[in-house]
């Protein structure tokens, strides 16, 4: 197996392209008058999966930063987490178990942390490459306030076409050009973690 390591400009490129979805999510929370203060809820404890390489080798490169004794305390409540989500789906229910990287309501990884995890809250719209164009609603508190203010009109939203794909631009530079043949990635953060660093098969380098 190759590790995938990002190089120095990878990392920076990828934090431009996060840096530009925090602005418009900026924007738009600020156009809502909108904030996670005071939200009963955390979306922390929400069941996502990630699909790239490049996401996993940046988390997985905050991760290194920790300290041993750290990492083997997250590494445990990741195994604790898979376990609950396999016999949540065994009862057919979508899991709901707070990620390992949440520490007393706070992100351990902030700096690090994923996409989706940057941008869930507000309203999002995003172009497929076939062309369907898809809305995403937000949160349930921000459906409220759309709800309310936006009765008939269409609410500000997050265009994410552009910086999703620049990321996969950037994902393909780190498969070496190679993307398609690349095994799928579909992953929770936790099984990112207790898989280690993101590695291909030697034959996908060759
Ligand atoms: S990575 Fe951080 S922000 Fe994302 S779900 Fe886990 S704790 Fe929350
Ligand atoms: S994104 Fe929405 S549900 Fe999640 S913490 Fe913020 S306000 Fe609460």
């Amino acid at each position: 197996m190759k590790k995938l390591v990002l190089s120095v400009e990878m990392v920076r490129d990828l934090e431009n392209i996060y840096q530009e979805l925090e602005s418009e999510y900026s924007r738009v929370a600020k156009e809502l008058n909108f904030s996670c203060s005071s939200c009963p809820d955390n979306c922390c404890d929400s069941y996502f999966l990630h699909h790239t390489y490049l996401e996993w080798a940046f988390l997985w490169r905050g991760f290194c930063q920790l300290t041993k004794e750290k990492q083997s305390e997250i590494l445990e409540r990741c195994r604790a987490y898979i376990l609950q989500c396999e016999k949540d789906e065994q009862k057919g229910e979508r899991p709901q178990v707070m990620c390992p990287l949440n520490e007393n309501g706070l992100c351990i990884l902030y700096s690090h942390r994923l996409l989706v995890c940057r941008t869930h809250g507000v309203p999002a719209t995003m172009t497929r490459p076939d062309g369907q164009k898809l809305r995403f609603p937000g949160c349930f508190r921000c459906q409220d306030i759309v709800d309310s203010k936006f009765e008939n009109r269409e609410p500000p939203a997050v265009e994410r076409t552009s910086s999703l794909r620049k990321i996969v631009l950037l994902e393909d530079g780190l498969l070496e050009h190679k993307r398609h043949l690349a095994p799928k990635v579909r992953l929770t953060i936790a099984e990112m973690l207790v898989r280690g660093a993101p590695a291909l098969p030697r034959p996908h380098c060759e």
